[in-house]
């Protein structure tokens, strides 16, 4: 299942290298710490095994996610 909604952009951040929403200083995920905040789509992906697009993504988690990250 994916639910899709609008939220506020401002402070939130996007990891570059899974397109995970992150809180603090890295992606939890990849460890990465190539984030942006210039990024469209939010995503909730609740069910990676049955969502298409977590699957067009390579996303294996579940987790709060953008569609697009600049
Ligand atoms: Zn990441």
């Amino acid at each position: 299942m994916v639910s899709v909604a609008a939220v506020k952009k401002k402070m939130v951040k996007i990891c570059r290298e899974c397109h995970r929403v992150v809180e603090g200083e890295s992606c939890a995920v990849c460890g990465s710490s190539n984030l942006s905040t210039d990024w469209t789509g939010y995503l909730v992906i609740i069910d990676p095994q049955r969502s298409e697009i977590a699957k067009k993504m390579n996303i294996t988690l579940p987790g709060r996610y953008a569609l697009k990250v600049r």
